[in-house]
């Protein structure tokens, strides 16, 4: 048995027990090292999103730095032209 169904994958806290096959050994071990998840984490979290998404600025595409002589074919070295 996984402790996934146990926990909150938010805040690893204890979930509350659904039932009577929730109270084992593995849960009142992670209440001890874990302590009580204490709700609400999943609207914490959208809300922490929604609050990362609004505070990234609309910052444009990474550009490569323009470096025109490190790239590209080598200067063809012409003869020098008569005039
Ligand atoms: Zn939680």
């Amino acid at each position: 048995m996984g402790t996934q169904s146990v926990l909150c994958s938010v805040c690893q806290g204890v979930l509350p027990a659904t039932g009577r096959e929730s109270y084992t050994a593995l849960r009142g071990r992670l209440i001890v090292t874990n302590g009580y998840c204490a709700g609400g984490c999943a609207e914490r979290l959208a809300e922490a999103e929604r609050a990362r998404e609004m505070a990234r600025p609309a910052a444009p595409a990474p550009q490569l730095p323009q470096a025109p002589h490190a790239q590209g074919p080598a200067p063809v070295r012409m003869a020098p032209v008569r005039l």
